[in-house]
């Protein structure tokens, strides 16, 4: 058996190269840039007026004379002599010897000619060429984000297909005898399962799409089974159940039959002792403990950081902060404890209820907190390290 922060740091020395694809632009949001977009133009690509009003060619006087007019879209230029202007509208084109843009609210206009109120300075409300980004430029770096802003800016450079960090294809099995579906009649000796849900939900929350759900009862043969074709088929696996020391438990045995390297087995935790970690041919491999909570929380605290390296992001797991526990707490034993809990602005409170059997706790819950094995008795207003679910 491993502690918490040795089983950490195996995960934290993984290194995985994220798959990258070409799609279009449309289809990113959320996702991972896979490459550094570099800007195809200037942007704005030409001198743009900011405002509606007149585009003018500065002179000693404040009467002007229009000549023409630019509206947005328009691709003429004027060449403009001192005391000339154009009619120009928010968007289009400054006629390239104008000085400045003036303001439709400052100008009284009668015929072809304007007069200004109030001084008039150069270079207002043109937006230069290349203000935002230019040409050859940096416009996003890979690795970030891809937002509606993100999105909408790469559009705006007439970036329409871009490299994305592709997710993993993830196979989940679900093991035990015990399980029926929920929506069917409960029988006697049948719990209605819940792990391949909840753990697609938390994946579906980490942008994943192609997830494979395989169901298989406590029978060794068809456990190995299952496993190979889901080994083939993704690039990770997670396995419910079956991977403790009862009779029926056959997922570890199944495990090493197929040759899957055991990077760690069992953790000197609560909830989620009997998990194991493991690859196979380039699929990296997760048996979760079958009791719904510890499932999630090794979820949380072991393969999501696995994950975000699949997917090549650098932040490793779930955000971890200090808060100041709300009452005392006396841990019992000497493996290392995840709380289900609630946190407040700076204070955080244990949750009644900590079973790994039961979920009413973790629905309610908004962090788990994290008692060090060597960690025994905790007085109230103690900082504790409280990390932080997903919301
Ligand atoms: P196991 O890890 O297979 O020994 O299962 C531990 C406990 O978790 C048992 O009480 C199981 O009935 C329960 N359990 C296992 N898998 C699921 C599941 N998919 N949904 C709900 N409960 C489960
Ligand atoms: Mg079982």
């Amino acid at each position: 058996m491993i502690s918490v922060s040795t089983a950490l740091s195996i995960i934290s020395k993984i290194s995985y190269l994220p798959n990258i694809k070409t799609i279009p632009l449309k289809e990113t949001n959320g996702l991972l840039l896979g490459e550094d977009i570099i800007s195809p133009i200037h942007m704005p690509p030409f001198r743009q007026s900011a405002m509606d009003g007149y585009a003018l060619l500065l002179h000693n006087k404040n009467s002007y004379q229009i000549i023409g007019e630019v509206k947005a879209g328009d691709s003429n230029n004027f060449t403009l002599r001192p005391g000339q202007g154009v009619r120009i509208f928010t968007g289009a084109r400054v006629p390239d010897n104008a000085d400045t843009v003036v303001i439709q609210e400052k100008v009284s206009r009668t015929g072809d000619s304007i007069t200004i109120d109030g001084p008039i300075n150069k270079n207002q409300n043109i937006r230069p060429v290349g203000e935002q980004i230019k040409k050859e430029s940096t416009a996003l770096t890979k690795g970030t984000k891809l937002t509606p802003a993100g999105i909408g800016f790469l559009a705006g450079l007439g970036v329409s297909n871009v490299k994305i960090y592709t997710a993993p294809r993830v196979g989940i099995i679900t093991t035990g005898n015990e399980l029926i579906p929920p929506g069917s009649e409960l029988k006697e000796g049948k719990i209605y399962e819940s792990n391949s849900l909840q753990l697609e939900a938390v994946l579906t929350q980490c942008n994943i799409k192609e997830i494979t759900q395989y169901i298989v009862q406590d029978e060794y043969e068809s456990t190995k089974e299952t496993i190979r074709q889901s080994i083939d088929n993704n690039d990770l696996v997670l396995i419910s159940g079956g991977i403790s020391v009862g009779d029926y438990d056959f997922v570890k045995e199944a495990l090493s039959e197929l040759h899957t390297e055991e990077l760690f087995y069992k953790i000197k935790q609560k909830p989620g002792k009997p998990l194991f970690f493991g690859t196979n041919n380039k699929t990296m491999i997760f048996a979760l403990p079958g009791n719904p909570a510890s499932s999630l929380s090794c979820f949380y605290i072991y393969v999501l950081p696995i994950i975000q390296k699949m997917m090549g992001v650098n932040s490793i797991g779930l955000t971890r902060t200090s808060k100041s526990i709300t009452t005392d707490f006396i841990k019992k034993g000497d493996r290392a404890q995840f709380l289900k809990a609630k946190v407040s602005e700076e204070t955080v409170e244990i949750l009644e209820g900590q079973s790994s059997a039961m979920l009413y706790t973790y629905a309610i819950a908004n962090a788990l907190v994290y008692i060090p094995e060597d960690m025994n008795k905790i007085e109230k207003g103690d900082l504790v390290e409280t990390i932080l679910l997903p919301q």
